[in-house]
C-alpha cells in the first residue's frame, strides 16, 4: 500500500520556500556528473528540465514521440504566461498571484506548492527575457500585460497570439545548447511505454522507437516525466492530436498514485463542433475576451437571425449581467457553465444551437476613437475609425482572427465569433509530493503531466508558468536533494525487472498486432469521447457516472476483440501508435468517472448537479472532500485502491468562491 507524505517544509508560509532551499542537500559538482537523469517530454516542462539539469552537470538523456522537441504540444500555447511582477503598477504582488490561484482552483490545490508557484513566477520572466523570447513591450519599451480570466491585475505576458510557441524556442534554444555540448543526449521518434522500478525505486524506462520498432532498456538514477496532459481520453479536444497519456499512465500502472483525475477544465471559448468526424477542435484564446463581450439573444425566437439583425436592448451580455466584478473575465469553469446554461435554455446560436457570441464591436469602437484621438484626427468618419478599430484589434489578435477565418469562412472584424465550451487542459496528473515526486523514490512529475498546483480549476496563463517554474526552478533543487540523500544502486540496465518489463512492453504490442479485428482504433476513441464528453463532462450526476463506467467496460471489451491495426510493428506505424494510446484512454476514462463518482462535491471543473447552489454555482463540500484523491493501481480488472492527501489551508480559509 502507497505511504504519501506531501513532504511540505516546515515554517510560516511564504518562508517555506527560502527555507527549504537553505536546509536541502546538495550534490558536489563533481558529482554531479556522476548522476544519470532520465527526462521524458520536452515541452516547456521537459525542455527546461533538461537544460537546466545539464547546465548543472548533471548526464541528461531526453526522450520524445515526437520527430523534434519544437513538436511538443507547449508549441501550441496562445495566450500568454502569469506573473506577479506588477509592471501595471494595479496592485499586482507573490500574495495575490497565490491567492488568486488558489481560489481559482477551488481550495482544492496544495496551498505551500501554490506560493512558491507565485514566488518564481517573477524569474520565469527573467529568465525567458534573457533568452531572448520576444514578449510584447509597451511603447517606452518595458514588458506589456494584459489580464485573463479569475484576476482584477494585468499579469500576463505574451508574445501576440503565439506565446507557447515563443517561450518553446527559448527552452528548445537552451536544450539545443546543452545537446551540442554533449551535456543532453536526445533522442527522438522514441515512445517511452513502461517504467522500471527496482526493489521499490524507479531505474529507468523501456522506449520503443517508433521508425524502426525496436524496444530497448535505458537506466537512470531519477526519470522525470513531463510528458503533458490526458484531455484527449475525451477525443475532442483542444490538445495536438498527439497529446496523450500513455507514459503516466503505464507508471501508474507500475504503482505510481494518480491524483484527482476528474479535476478536467473545459476551456469556454472554442470553435464550436462542426460534424461527427471532426479529430479536433481549436481554441480561441481566452486574451479575447480582454476585449470581446459574450452573448446572446434574449428571445429564444432571435437565435437563428444573424446577429447584427438583433437590437442592442434584446442581447444578453450574461457575464456581464450576473459576474459584474469580474464580467467577461470570469474564470473558465464558470463561463463554461453559464454558456451551457445559456444554450441549455435555448437561447444558444448557430446552427447546432451550441454557441454564443464573442463580439469586438465595441471594442473595434474604442480603439478606433482611441488611435483617432492619438494622432489627433478631427473629426473622424464612422468608416475611419472602423478602419483604425480594426487595425488596433488586429495587432493584438490578428492571428487569432485568422485561425477563425481559415475554419469558419467568417470575417470576425464584421460579424461576432460564434465560440462553445470544448475540453482543453487536466489539473489532475500522477500524484507528487512538495518535491515533485511522485510515491515511487526517484520518480518526478513535472508540468501538465502532475497533478499541479491548480486544484480543481486552472486560471489562465497559468500552465505555461507552472511547467517553466517546475522546470527551470523546482526540480533543479528537489532531484539534488533526492540524490545527495540516498545511497542509489548502480544503474543496471539488464537487471531482470528491467528485462521483464521490455518483454511485457512486446507483449503489449504484439497483443494489438495479434487481435486483427475489423474496427479502426479511432472508432472506439470517438466512441469513448462521446461517453467522456455526454457523461463526464461539463455537468456530472450519480446516474450518468455508474452508466459511463459500465459503457466505458464495454467499450474496452469491444477493442479487445476487434481493434484493427494493419501494417508492421517493425516499422513506422501510426496505427499501432493510436491503439497503444487509445488502449490506455480507455481504462484512464473508467478511473476518471470514478473519481468523478467518488467525489460527491461540486468544485472547480467538477460540477455534480446534486451538489449547487440555488443559483447553479458550484457546492463544495470541505468538511469531507478537502483532499487530493489519489488512486492506486491494483492490477488488471481489481477496483484500484484509494488515498486522501489531506490538504490543509494555513493562510487562507477556504471560502464560498464568488465573482459576483
Ligand atoms: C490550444 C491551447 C492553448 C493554450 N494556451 C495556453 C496559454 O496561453 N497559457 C498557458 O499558461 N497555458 C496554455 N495552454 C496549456 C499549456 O499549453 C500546456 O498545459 C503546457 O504547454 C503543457 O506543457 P508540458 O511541457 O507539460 O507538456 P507538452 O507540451 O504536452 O509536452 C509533452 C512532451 O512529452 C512528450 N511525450 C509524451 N508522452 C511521451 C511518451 N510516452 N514517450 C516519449 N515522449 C512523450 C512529447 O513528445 C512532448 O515532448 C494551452 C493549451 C492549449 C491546448
Amino acid at each position: 500500500m502507497a505511504q504519501l507524505s506531501s513532504n511540505i517544509p516546515s515554517g510560516p508560509l511564504a518562508d517555506k520556500w527560502r527555507k527549504y532551499k537553505t536546509e536541502i542537500k546538495l550534490v558536489n559538482p563533481a558529482n554531479k556528473r556522476k548522476y544519470k537523469v532520465i527526462v521524458v517530454g520536452a515541452g516547456l516542462a521537459g525542455s527546461s528540465a533538461s537544460a537546466t539539469l545539464a547546465e548543472l552537470g548533471y548526464q541528461v538523456e531526453t526522450f520524445v514521440f515526437h520527430d523534434s522537441p519544437r513538436r511538443a504540444h507547449s508549441i501550441a500555447a496562445q495566450g500568454g504566461i502569469n506573473a506577479a511582477k506588477n509592471y501595471q503598477n494595479d496592485g499586482d504582488s507573490v500574495h495575490r498571484l497565490f491567492y488568486d490561484t488558489l481560489k481559482g482552483g477551488d481550495y482544492r490545490a496544495r496551498e505551500s506548492n501554490v506560493h512558491r508557484l507565485a514566488e518564481v513566477s517573477v524569474n520565469i520572466i527573467d529568465q525567458c527575457v534573457a533568452q531572448g523570447v520576444p514578449f510584447a513591450r509597451e511603447y517606452g519599451g518595458l514588458l506589456a500585460n494584459r489580464s485573463f480570466g479569475g484576476a482584477q491585475v494585468s499579469r500576463t505576458f505574451y508574445a501576440r497570439g503565439q506565446t507557447g510557441q515563443q517561450l518553446l524556442l527559448g527552452a528548445y534554444s537552451a536544450l539545443s545548447k546543452m545537446v551540442g555540448q554533449g551535456g543532453v543526449k536526445l533522442h527522438v521518434n522514441s515512445e517511452m511505454l513502461d517504467l522500471v522500478v527496482i526493489d521499490g525505486v524507479t531505474k529507468g524506462i523501456i522506449v520503443r522507437d517508433l521508425v524502426s520498432g525496436a524496444i530497448t532498456r535505458h537506466s537512470a538514477d531519477a526519470v522525470i516525466l513531463a510528458t503533458g496532459g490526458y484531455g484527449n481520453v475525451f477525443n475532442l479536444s483542444t490538445y495536438a492530436r498527439g497529446s496523450n497519456a500513455t507514459a503516466i499512465w503505464r507508471a501508474y500502472k507500475r504503482g505510481a498514485c494518480f491524483a484527482n483525475p476528474c479535476y478536467t477544465q473545459i476551456h469556454p471559448t472554442c470553435i464550436p463542433v462542426s460534424g461527427d468526424y471532426q479529430s479536433k477542435l481549436t481554441l480561441m484564446s481566452e486574451s479575447l475576451r480582454n476585449d470581446g463581450r459574450i452573448w446572446v439573444p434574449k428571445k429564444k425566437e432571435d437565435c437563428k437571425k444573424p446577429p447584427a439583425d438583433i437590437a442592442e436592448e434584446d442581447r444578453d451580455y450574461y457575464l456581464e449581467r450576473i459576474y459584474p466584478s469580474f464580467g467577461n473575465l470570469a474564470p473558465r469553469d464558470v463561463s463554461s457553465r453559464a454558456a451551457k446554461r445559456m444554450c441549455d435554455e435555448g437561447r444558444g446560436v448557430g446552427e447546432t444551437g451550441l454557441g454564443v457570441y464573442l463580439d469586438f464591436a465595441e471594442a473595434i469602437q474604442r480603439y478606433g476613437k482611441q488611435v483617432a484621438n492619438r494622432n489627433h484626427l478631427q473629426n473622424p468618419s464612422k468608416e475611419k475609425i472602423l478602419e483604425l478599430g480594426e487595425a488596433a484589434v488586429a495587432e493584438r489578435y490578428g492571428n487569432l482572427f485568422d485561425i477563425y477565418h481559415e475554419i469558419t469562412n467568417e470575417n470576425a472584424y464584421k460579424t461576432p465569433m460564434r465560440i462553445f465550451p470544448a475540453m482543453h487542459y487536466t489539473m489532475g496528473g500522477l500524484w507528487v509530493d512538495y518535491n515533485l515526486m511522485s510515491n515511487i523514490p526517484g520518480l518526478f512529475v513535472l508540468g501538465e503531466a502532475n497533478f499541479s498546483d491548480h486544484g480543481a480549476n486552472r486560471l489562465g496563463a497559468s500552465a505555461l508558468m507552472q511547467g517553466l517554474a517546475d522546470g527551470y526552478f523546482v526540480i533543479p533543487y528537489t532531484i539534488g536533494d533526492y540524490l545527495a540523500s540516498n545511497s542509489l544502486p548502480a544503474v543496471k540496465p539488464d537487471a531482470p525487472e528491467a528485462v521483464a518489463a521490455a518483454k511485457s512492453v512486446d507483449e503489449g504490442v504484439q497483443k494489438l498486432m495479434s487481435t486483427k479485428g475489423t474496427t479502426p482504433a479511432d472508432d472506439f476513441h470517438r466512441r469513448l469521447g462521446h461517453v467522456m464528453w455526454e457523461k463526464v463532462g461539463m455537468a456530472r450526476n450519480a446516474k450518468g457516472l455508474g452508466e459511463a463506467i459500465a459503457e466505458i467496460q464495454t467499450i474496452r471489451k469491444d477493442f479487445w476483440k476487434d481493434v484493427k491495426v494493419v501494417g508492421s510493428a517493425k516499422d513506422l506505424n501510426a496505427e499501432l501508435e493510436n491503439a497503444s494510446r487509445i488502449a490506455d484512454f480507455i481504462d484512464l476514462g473508467e478511473l476518471l468517472a470514478r473519481d468523478a463518482l467518488h467525489r460527491e462535491e461540486s468544485c472547480g471543473g467538477h460540477f455534480r448537479e446534486e451538489h449547487q447552489t440555488e443559483d447553479g454555482e458550484t457546492l463544495r463540500d470541505d468538511d469531507n472532500f478537502a483532499y487530493a484523491a489519489a488512486w492506486q493501481y491494483n492490477g488488471e480488472g481489481a477496483e484500484p485502491s484509494f488515498h486522501k492527501d489531506e490538504l490543509t489551508f494555513e493562510y487562507d480559509i477556504p471560502s464560498r468562491r464568488s465573482y459576483k
